[in-house]
């Protein structure tokens, strides 16, 4: 299995890495042709997870007049709320194979966290989640909800103290601790092979979302569009149509809208190539190659970095990049909540944006398929917040 996509990916890591590495390599191609490892996930995938999720079609989002459909993958119904679960059981599952009963993970927003925790109280696994000590502030229910399904939080006050920070620290942790623990990496990002495991733990959503679009409309959809922070969730989506004559659109955040350093989370649109957190990808990055500070309204898309497979997606033009600002994403999510009657996550409020950004431009009769990745639940505070300060203004 090559460890790259074009230009990108690798495995930019510390020798001590090298070896636990190599493990989960062959432990994973092994278990990809396990039959009884596809049942049991496929099992678990349906009888926890609550897969197959529905696809839906919007009725009153304003674009119909200019004969454009939108239709949602439905991740937001997935147990704990987010496509984060899909790739948490798979790992969960790959560590007790690896005979590994401990398991670290990172956390920002905490859905990541909160997956983790599910999956391993679930499986019989310890779980340890390491959350920078602002995102535990700023996300105090699901920092309990972790708690709560028996995992251990450390809280991480270095750098920013935020995800870019915990993921350092997970690491950390994963080095000192290889032979027992297994790093369950919450993005389609790190070192080989974790971007292609995820994207294989994610590309469910895909899977379904395209046969159920072929049984609904009897053909494949003109659009594909998705969230990308780190790009778990986009990827899972756009693998089954990466080989189709169908347009794939990620969204980033653009943050305060401005495009200026430090306040944006768009790598993919403003960012560079270099090294990061063990692979090669599109950064925000100063000069001297220093990671610069993000923004967005979104926890889950507030990163510096996105996976390597979309960086190399880029370059070759096969999917285009966009972004949607914390403006456009509130207001996607108060029209998703009142006009269709779903509450979207905020991350999944930008690929509401973003579609609805193109659809005007679109042919009459187009279809538009837009994953949404997570519920909003979580974001409730934030978003009344800013939506009061709105009116304030
Ligand atoms: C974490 C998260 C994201 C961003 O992660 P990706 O790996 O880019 O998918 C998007 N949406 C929701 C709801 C999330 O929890």
């Amino acid at each position: 299995m090559t460890t790259r996509f074009g230009d990108y990916g690798g495995q930019f890591v510390a020798e001590t890495l090298v070896a636990p590495l190599e493990e989960l390599c062959e432990t994973y191609d092994q278990a990809l042709q396990d039959p009884i490892f596809r049942a049991e996930l496929d099992h678990l995938l349906t009888t926890f997870v609550g897969r197959p999720t529905p696809l839906t079609r919007l009725q009153h989002l304003g674009i119909e007049p200019h004969g454009v459909t939108m239709w949602l993958k439905r991740e937001d119904l997935t147990h704990t709320g987010a496509h984060k679960i899909n790739n948490a059981i798979g790992q969960a599952l790959l560590a007790r194979r690896l005979g590994k009963r401990r398991i670290v993970a990172e956390t920002g927003a905490g859905q990541h966290g909160v997956a983790v925790a599910a999956a391993c109280a679930y499986l019989g696994l310890d779980a340890t989640i390491y959350m920078g000590s602002v995102d535990a502030a700023r996300q105090r229910p699901n920092l309990q909800r972790i708690e709560l399904l028996g995992a251990t939080v450390q809280l991480v006050d270095q750098g920013t103290a935020t995800l870019k920070d915990a993921v350092s620290e997970a690491i950390r942790d994963w080095i000192g601790n290889p032979d027992t623990t297994h790093y369950l990496l919450g993005s389609a990002l790190g070192p080989h092979p974790f971007p292609r495991m995820v994207r294989e733990f994610q590309s469910v959503i895909g899977q379904e979302a395209k046969q159920q679009f072929l049984d609904a409309t009897g053909r494949l959809p003109d659009a594909v569009v998705a969230c990308v922070g780190g790009g778990s969730n986009a990827i899972g989506i756009f693998s089954a149509f990466l080989d189709d004559r169908v347009r794939l659109v990620g969204i980033q955040a653009a943050g305060d809208g401005r495009g200026a350093r430090g306040k944006h989370a768009a790598p993919l649109v403003y960012g560079t190539p270099g090294v990061l957190q063990g692979m090669r990808t599109y950064l925000l990055q100063d000069d001297n190659g220093q990671v610069e500070l993000t923004h967005s309204i979104a926890p889950g898309l507030d990163y510096p970095g996105a996976g390597p497979e979309h960086s190399h997606l880029k370059d070759i033009g096969r999917v285009e990049y966009l972004t949607a600002d914390d403006n456009e994403a509130l207001n996607a999510f108060v029209a998703l909540s009142r006009n269709e009657g779903i509450l979207p996550a905020l991350e999944s409020s930008h690929a509401v944006a973003g579609a609805l950004r193109i659809a005007p431009s679109l042919p009459r009769g187009s279809q538009l398929l837009v994953n949404l990745s997570g519920r909003g639940d979580k974001d409730l505070t934030t978003a009344m917040d800013a939506l009061d300060t709105r009116k304030d203004a």
